[in-house]
Order: C-alpha cells, then sequence, then structure tokens
C-alpha cells in the first residue's frame, strides 16, 4: 500500500491498487477492482505505457486458481540501507480488553451506521439480549464513539466466529466482512437490496431495521415464554 504509489510515482507507470482480478484484452491489461464499498466491479485499462503496477487483495488469487501459470521473477538490489526511515517505532499500547470477548461468542447481533442515531443502539442490546447474544459492530459506531473499540468486527477490528451473525444496517464493505469470513450462518437486516452484505449473507431481510429488530425481539420474547 505504501510502496506501489512511490514506485508509480519514481517510474511513471500507471497503478491500479487492491485488485480482485487481472485480465488481458488486446495485449493490453486490465484489473478488476471494487469500488463504493463494493457496490460496484469496475474494470480499468491502463494508459499505453511500457508497464503498469498493480496491487492484489490478498487472498484473492489461490494457489489453485494461479494453476501451471509461471511468472519472471526478477530481482534488484534495493539500497535500503541508503534510504532514512520515515517511520519510528514509539510505544507499543494494548487494546483495552473489555468485558466481553467477541471472538468467543457464538451469537453476535452487530449493529452499523444504519442505526442512524446513538440513542438507538438500545434496541440492538435488547435484541441481543433476548438471544444470549453479544453486541458487536461495525467501525463507524466506534468512530462516533457510540460503542467501544473491542467490538469492532473486521479489518482493524476483529475477525470473529460465532455459529450466528446478525447484521444489522451494516453495507457489507468488504473491511467489514473479513473479520466475518469464520463466521456460521450470517443473516443481514438492510432497507436496501442492493447493500453488499446480500452476497455474502445466508438469509437477508430487505426492511427497515427499526420495524424488523423489534418485531424478531417480541417474538424471541414470545416464543422463550411459550
Ligand atoms: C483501512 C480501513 C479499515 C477499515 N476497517 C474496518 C473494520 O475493521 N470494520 C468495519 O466495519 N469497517 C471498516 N472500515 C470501513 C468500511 O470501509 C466501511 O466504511 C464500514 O464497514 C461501513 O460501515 P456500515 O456498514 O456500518 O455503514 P454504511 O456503509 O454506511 O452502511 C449502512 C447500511 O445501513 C443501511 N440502512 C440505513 N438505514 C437503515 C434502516 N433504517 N434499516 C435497515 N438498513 C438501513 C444502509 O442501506 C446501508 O447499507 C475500514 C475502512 C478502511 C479504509
Amino acid at each position: 500500500m505504501e510502496l506501489a504509489p512511490c514506485l508509480s510515482i519514481k517510474t511513471g507507470l500507471p497503478l491500479a491498487t487492491d485488485c480482485i482480478d487481472i485480465m488481458s484484452e488486446n495485449d493490453r491489461f486490465m484489473a478488476q477492482r471494487q469500488m463504493y464499498n463494493g457496490k460496484i466491479f469496475a474494470n480499468v485499462a491502463f494508459a499505453e505505457t511500457p508497464g503498469c503496477l498493480i496491487t492484489i487483495r490478498s487472498g484473492v488469487f489461490p494457489k489453485d486458481k494461479i494453476g501451471d501459470r509461471q511468472a519472471q521473477k526478477v530481482h534488484k538490489d534495493f539500497p535500503l540501507a541508503d534510504i532514512k526511515p520515515g517511520k519510528a517505532f514509539v510505544e507499543f499500547v494494548e487494546t483495552a480488553a473489555g468485558d466481553v470477548d467477541i471472538t468467543q461468542a457464538e451469537l453476535l447481533v452487530s449493529v452499523g451506521r444504519g442505526i442512524g442515531e446513538e440513542e438507538n443502539i438500545a434496541l440492538i442490546k435488547e435484541l441481543a439480549e433476548a438471544l444470549n447474544g453479544v453486541v458487536s459492530c461495525s467501525r463507524p459506531i466506534v468512530d462516533k464513539n457510540w460503542l467501544p473499540k473491542y467490538l469492532q468486527v473486521g479489518t482493524s477490528g476483529k475477525s470473529v466466529s460465532p455459529k450466528v451473525y446478525i447484521a444489522i444496517g451494516i453495507s457489507g464493505a468488504f473491511q467489514h466482512m473479513a473479520g466475518t469470513s469464520a463466521a456460521g450462518t450470517i443473516i443481514a437486516v438492510n432497507k436496501d437490496p442492493k447493500a453488499p452484505i446480500f452476497r455474502t449473507a445466508h438469509y437477508g431481510i430487505v426492511d427497515d431495521l427499526f420495524k424488523i429488530v423489534p418485531f424478531l425481539k417480541d417474538k424471541i420474547l414470545e416464543a422463550k415464554k411459550g
């Protein structure tokens, strides 16, 4: 992520980052990347230059997909020793462990930006409680300080492996979904039928969460009583 843009500037070669596929058409390279939180798959072509630079998202080219194809490796000296480091290690600060460990939870009720206001998070807590589950969240909820960082799922949060993951008002950006790859059944509630989360979810409810969450909670409490 740091090296490729620097190389692009130094060499003048075009760069496409975080690509998920590479194609060639009439001897020209094209790369596929996601835009708008994974809602759009864009095929990008490069300007006609002697080469191009592509960085690929980790895990998108498993060994079996590559098959017998071979690439030529070119080793070049890189005089790192001559470069002054732009960064220095300052200190290691351990994240607060918190009173719950979402990595151990069997059922997570995860809340995203669709919840709208901080006070609405109470709805999610009530549903989680009814289900004997634990609340987790997407990054915007932590960024707004509505829930603590140790409840965040995703690449800059935690990877979770519950049996059931209920995502409420979460669009399904890959940075979030990367943290759910070990989850069992994923259930999504989102009012946008085109939300990327529906590509991953096993079950989806396309509706307003403010209608669905209280309804689900009441049904679960009824079933518990009965
Ligand atoms: C380097 C980097 C690291 C990141 N790390 C993480 C990470 O670890 N975890 C993470 O989560 N994100 C992470 N992100 C952010 C990520 O890209 C997304 O921006 C984020 O996941 C979006 O969160 P969201 O789905 O809650 O919000 P949004 O994308 O805004 O989605 C809100 C969803 O709620 C739905 N909605 C709105 N109102 C309602 C309603 N009334 N009823 C039902 N649905 C409704 C909308 O249709 C929408 O799909 C990272 C980003 C970067 C650049």
